[in-house]
């Protein structure tokens, strides 16, 4: 080991000595205490959470990264975003970045880092759209974080909602268009948040940042702890002041119209409003108890009042082609509220969405035809474990599956394809595969999602514990899964209510109450037809099938487990089809400090991200490889037999003439079209003596 690496550590973990699980934690506590939040397994970046703003992301590092190999320079998002470009216009591939890791981990972070550079780089003609695309890349995330983030006991701005965008390039290579894909809002946050938690920050963003005259015209006041929607959680400041007016701007550097803004702004005011109905009882019939409030729900959604009391308080049913109206009761209509304040801010983020991407898409026909290829980057929600897990922690927990699934498949076949393509032999290293998690949530029939949707499907009552003991009943064999039931012992889950999944990354316990009602997602047809018919065009927009004829309403929705379940399968699919580029985010510690390595909860997170795998796999073969002709190019002055030019016949040759001078020709083996270097310190060598020339 150098002086140097003694200090700060390897640059990339292929370089370490022995490949054990200490040796790795030494290192990379090592450099995250030398401020190095980046290091390599080959074409793999891990990076650690620094919690501060690092000095590392300005021109100067741009220009340092730009068009240059991964090992040229010490490991950076950059790099990877470069690699990712360069393969894009040299081999005109498709590429994606994954980035993946727990909640807190760094992941959007490190998408924006991923955006900017590829705006900066690419180049500026002062080309009126190229130069629209890079701002609106940039800016579109603003508006995706003040509706789609919220603060939750592990992450301040925390994504509730995953998100694939594909920057779309032209025969040049300059970025042309984009557009993002949304999957599973968690929108149950809306009517309830754990303590400490916050709803999304759109809400504090209007209560805070909007002018007196604003907030008189929704009816509200600047307390959050007056809404029933924002008090049960934390009511805590983030400098929202500010993001209003960030998040305004970003509005208007979309073209969102002042009518569209005003829309949007409305309805989070209406969903506020919405939270503060309240039912009674009288005579026994089922009352709206705070009429002031319907009337400034109706007025906010450009409804009217009797319209919205009606939709409020008892649906329409179709029974044998006739028509009835069916009274709620207190619990149905408050269900019924709750169930409309999610789907009307569900159904508002994914037009705001669909207004960004009509934004960034590419702008006419002829640019359509120039278009060219894309590099996708994926940012969903990490890994998360909460003191009450539902359907949502379900979803998000298996969506990391299937990306920890995609990571597996494409690292190790990825390498083995190169070994086989180079005529190089390989040996397998064991790592554990997570496929048999998918399996017990997605397989057909079987899987977690079938039986749930089983019970969903089912006539008659069957209520949430019931659904339990079928599972029981159906995975009562899988390793992976436990319950009270199976396990009479495990006295952390509460019996006939709680089941365990063994998650690639750790256990989590989920808790089966309101699985079947959160998989339904029932939302009355009334408020379809509702709001349907609001006066204000943008939001009778958002529901078109409020225009369905009751009675011609056969067909079941698909339910949410089942509609994630294929959005995770689509996504998947997509990534196969491009070369893939990673970067594995961890987190050094669980209070947001940036001093702390917390090297239990580090370890843990080595351990099921497969790191230590990921490195044995990469250097059972061979550290480093390179094409003939790139290899020459770098090291043709160490020989006085390639500088400044070879004379043989082949590329392969001059490199075999160069090791051979120096001596290093039992450490490499020679593919087809690249050769292979087996220990890091024939890679130093080299390095060290071209710099020394
Ligand atoms: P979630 O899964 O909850 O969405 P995440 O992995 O997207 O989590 P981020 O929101 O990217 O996590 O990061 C959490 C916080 O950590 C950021 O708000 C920021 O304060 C800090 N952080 C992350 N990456 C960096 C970085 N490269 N430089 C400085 N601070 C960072
Ligand atoms: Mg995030």
């Amino acid at each position: 080991m150098t002086m140097r690496e003694q200090e700060v550590g390897v640059f990339d973990f292929v370089l370490l000595d022995e490949i054990t699980l200490e040796k790795f934690m030494q290192n990379l506590q090592k450099r995250y205490q030398a401020g190095k939040i980046y290091t390599y397994i080959g074409e793999v970046a891990i990076s650690v959470n620094p919690y501060r703003v690092m000095n590392i992301y300005g021109n100067d590092y741009i220009n340092k990264y730009k068009n240059r190999e991964l090992f040229e320079n010490p490991p950076h998002i950059y790099a990877i975003a470069d690699a990712a470009y360069r393969d894009l216009r040299q081999q005109n591939k498709d590429t994606c970045i994954v980035i993946s890791g727990e909640s807190g981990s760094g992941k959007t972070e490190a998408s924006k880092i991923i955006m900017k550079y590829i705006a900066a780089v690419t180049n500026a003609h002062s080309q009126h759209d190229i130069e629209r695309v890079k701002n609106v890349l940039i800016q579109s995330n603003t508006i995706l974080e003040t509706f789609g983030n919220a603060k939750t006991n592990r992450n301040d701005n925390s994504s509730r909602f995953g998100k694939y965008m594909d920057i779309e390039f032209d025969f040049k290579h300059e970025p042309v268009g984009g557009i993002i894909t949304n999957f599973l809002l968690e929108k149950s946050r809306i009517v309830q948040q754990q303590e400490g938690e916050r709803n999304f920050h759109c809400f504090y963003q209007l209560l805070r940042g909007a002018s007196d005259a604003e907030l008189k015209q929704y009816g509200l006041t600047r307390d959050p702890s007056n809404y029933h929607f924002t008090n049960q959680g934390s009511t805590e400041t983030l400098s929202e002041r500010n993001d209003y007016k960030t998040t305004q701007q970003a509005f208007k550097a979309f073209g969102f119209s002042s009518e569209e803004i005003n829309t949007i702004w409305r309805t989070v005011a209406a969903i506020l409003q919405l939270g503060n109905i309240e039912f009674g009882v009288q005579d026994d019939e089922i009352v709206i108890k705070n009429q002031n409030q319907l009337k400034t729900v109706s007025k906010l959604l450009c409804v009217t009042e009797a319209e919205a009391s009606t939709a409020l308080t008892q649906r329409v049913i179709a029974a044998h082609g006739d028509i009835m109206k069916k009274q709620h009761d207190k619990s149905q209509a408050e269900f019924g509220r709750d169930a409309f304040a999610k789907a009307i801010y569900e159904r508002l983020f994914t037009w705001i969405v669909e207004r960004i991407n009509r934004a960034i898409e590419v702008p006419n026909k002829k640019l359509a035809k120039r278009f060219n290829r894309v590099i996708g980057v994926v940012d969903i929600y990490g890994f998360e474990i909460f003191e009450k897990n539902s359907l949502e922690q379900f979803c998000i927990n298996y969506c990391n599956e299937k990306l920890q699934q995609l990571f597996i498949e494409l690292v190790l076949k990825q390498e083995q394809e190169e070994y086989q393509r180079e005529g190089i032999a390989w040996t397998n290293v064991e790592y554990f595969n997570n496929q048999i998690i998918c399996d017990l949530v997605e397989a057909p029939h079987k899987g977690i999602i079938a039986i749930i949707d089983e019970a969903c499907m089912t006539v008659g009552k069957i209520n949430d514990e019931m659904l339990l003991e079928a599972m029981d009943k159906k995975l009562a064999h899988h390793k992976h899964y436990s319950s009270r039931q199976l396990k009479p012992m495990d006295k952390e889950l509460k019996h006939k209510q709680d089941f365990r999944i063994t998650h690639y990354a750790g256990d989590v316990a989920y808790s089966i109450i309101g699985f079947i009602e959160k998989n339904k997602d029932t939302l009355y047809q009334d408020f379809k037809r509702l709001l349907y018919h609001s006066n204000d065009k943008i939001i009778s927009s958002m529901w078109p099938e409020g225009a369905q004829d009751i009675t011609k309403i056969t067909k079941r929705p698909l339910t949410a487990g089942t509609i994630f379940m294929k959005s995770m399968s689509d996504l998947v699919q997509t990534l196969l089809s491009k070369e893939p580029f990673y970067i594995r985010c961890i987190k050094p510690n669980d209070s947001k400090s940036s001093v702390l390595f917390d090297e239990v909860r580090v370890e843990h997170q080595v351990r099921y991200l497969g790191l230590l795998e990921n490195v044995r796999v990469r250097r059972a073969g061979f550290v480093h490889r390179q094409r003939y002709d790139k290899f020459l190019l770098r090291y043709k002055m160490l020989s006085q037999y390639t500088w400044p030019n070879f004379k043989g016949p082949t590329d392969r040759d001059g490199v075999r003439v160069l090791l051979e001078e120096k001596r290093l020709l039992n450490d490499c083996k020679f593919g087809h079209t690249k050769i292979f270097i087996r220990s890091p310190r024939t890679l130093f060598q080299l390095e060290r003596e071209r710099n020394e020339m």
